[in-house]
C-alpha cells in the first residue's frame, strides 16, 4: 500500500501487534471462535512521517453498528460541553444565527451542547442505531458516511464543523477533508479532536492502536494533511481526554496567524524528535517490555491465589489483551457499566463481560483496561480501595485525567 496522506510507497513497519480481531465487536456466545483476524501493524511514512495502519478493515464492517455511546461517561459529556462553550465564546459570541455540523456525531452528545447554546445543528453518523437514538433525542442526524459528495449534496455551509475522534478512522481521508473545506464558511472554524501520537508514545498507550484508527497524528503530520486541502490549524491544546487528545482549531489557509501555544508544541515535537522513525522504534521496544512486565505481574498474582477482573471492557482493551495473550487463565471477567455488552465475550481472548450491578463479590485485583478514566475510577471506587481491592493500571498517563 501507499501512504494514506502523501501517497508515497516508502513505508517502514515500526510496530507489529500481530493478527487481531476487530476489537469493537464483542461476541455473542455463538460467535466465539468464529471471529476473523486481521493484521495490526503500524507503519511509518519515510516521506511525510505519518504513522498509520497498513491494513484496512472495511468501514462497512467497522462502522455499520458500533456500540460505543459517548453519552455514557460523565467526563466525556463534560468535555464535549467544554468544547462547545469554548468554540462559541471564542469564534461566534457576536453571531446571531449560527450553525454547526458534527461529523461522526455518535448519539448527539456534542451537538446537544451546541443546541443548548442556540445553534442550528446537524449530525452525520454512520451507525444506524446510534443515529436513530440521536434523532429520537431531537438532534437532527443523517445516517451516512461523510465525504465530499455528501458535503456537496448538503449545499450549505457551517460556522463550525466538529470532528471528534473520527479523523483517524477515515478510509476516504482526502474526500472527507475536502468535504470539510467545502462545507466550512469562509470565516468558519473546524474543530478537530484526535489522539495525540506524541502522548501515545510517551505513555506507551499502545492499546490506542486498533483497526478503527487508521492514522496516528502529531501536529506536524496533521498540518501536512490539512495543507493539502487548503486548510490550516492555527491553534490547539492538549486535553486529557482519552489519555491525551489534541483539540485543534482549523480554518481556511492564510486566514489566521498560528498561536504561540501551538508554535511551542510544534517546537517540542522537533526538540523531542516526535516525528523521527527512531522514536517509533523506541516505542515498540517499550511495548515489548510492557508485555513482559504485565505477564510477570499477572502470573505472580495468580500464583498467589488472587482473583483478577478486568475493569471496563473498552474496545482498546482488546488490543492489549490480545497482544499480551491475556485470557481467562488470568482474568475471569471484564466488568462493564455499558449494558449493551451484557452477556458478550471479548474478541480474541473470549473473556466474558459482566455488568457491574450483577457482581456479588469484588476481586482481589482490578486490572484497569479503561485506564484513561483513572481519576474518575479511583474517586468512584473509594469503598473498594478501602476494602483492600487493588486497582492495577497497565498504562499510567502522564496527565492522569478524564
Ligand atoms: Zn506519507
Amino acid at each position: 500500500m501507499n501512504c494514506r496522506v502523501c501517497d508515497s510507497s516508502n513505508l517502514d513497519r515500526v510496530v507489529d501487534l500481530g493478527s487481531q480481531p476487530w476489537c469493537n465487536h464483542f461476541l455473542r456466545p455463538e460467535e466465539v471462535g468464529t471471529e476473523p483476524f486481521y493484521p495490526l501493524h503500524l507503519v511509518y511514512c519515510l516521506n511525510c512521517a505519518t504513522a498509520q495502519l497498513d491494513y484496512t478493515v472495511k468501514k462497512e464492517i467497522m462502522f455499520g453498528d458500533h456500540t460505543y455511546l459517548s453519552g455514557v461517561t460523565k467526563s466525556l459529556s463534560g468535555h464535549f460541553r467544554h468544547v462547545a462553550m469554548e468554540a462559541d465564546a471564542r469564534f461566534l459570541s457576536t453571531t446571531q444565527v449560527k450553525s454547526v455540523l458534527d461529523i461522526g456525531s455518535n448519539d448527539g452528545t456534542q451537538l446537544k451542547h451546541f443546541q443548548d447554546l442556540g445553534y442550528g445543528v446537524l449530525g452525520v453518523e454512520s451507525s444506524k442505531g446510534t443515529a436513530a437514538l440521536a434523532n429520537a433525542a431531537g438532534i437532527p442526524t443523517l445516517n451516512e458516511f461523510f465525504d465530499l459528495a455528501l458535503a456537496r449534496r448538503l449545499a450549505r455551509k457551517f460556522d463550525l464543523i466538529n470532528a471528534a475522534g473520527v479523523f483517524f478512522h477515515l478510509e476516504e481521508l482526502h474526500s472527507v477533508t475536502e468535504g470539510i473545506r467545502e462545507a466550512l464558511k469562509d470565516d468558519g472554524v473546524f474543530v478537530v479532536q484526535f489522539l495525540y501520537m506524541k502522548s501515545i508514545m510517551e505513555n506507551v498507550a499502545f492499546d490506542q492502536i486498533y483497526h478503527e484508527h487508521l492514522l496516528y497524528y502529531n501536529l506536524q503530520t496533521i498540518q501536512r494533511l490539512l495543507e493539502l486541502h487548503g486548510l490550516a490549524m492555527f491553534d490547539c491544546y492538549l486535553a486529557p481526554i482519552h489519555g491525551g487528545s489534541i483539540i485543534g482549531f482549523v480554518t481556511h489557509a492564510g486566514r489566521q496567524e498560528p498561536s504561540a501555544r501551538m508554535q511551542e508544541m510544534l517546537c517540542a515535537e522537533a526538540a523531542e524528535r516526535s516525528n523521527d522513525i527512531a522514536t517509533y522504534r523506541a516505542f515498540y521496544r517499550r511495548i515489548r517490555q510492557m508485555k513482559q512486565d504485565n505477564l510477570a505481574y499477572l502470573s505472580a498474582a495468580r500464583q498467589a491465589g488472587k482473583t483478577i477482573f478486568g475493569f471496563g471492557a473498552p474496545v482498546k482493551g482488546n488490543t492489549m489483551l490480545n497482544y499480551f495473550g491475556v485470557g481467562t487463565d488470568f482474568i475471569d471477567c471484564l466488568v462493564e457499566k455499558n449494558t449493551m455488552r451484557k452477556g458478550l465475550y471479548s474478541p480474541g481472548m473470549h473473556i466474558p463481560v459482566v455488568i457491574e450491578d450483577e457482581l456479588n463479590e469484588p476481586p482481589n485485583i482490578y486490572y484497569v483496561l479503561a485506564w484513561n478514566f483513572k481519576t474518575e475510577i479511583l474517586k468512584n471506587n473509594r469503598q473498594l480501595l478501602d476494602r483492600g481491592v487493588e486497582f492495577y493500571f497497565p498504562v499510567n498517563p502522564k496527565e492522569a485525567g478524564e
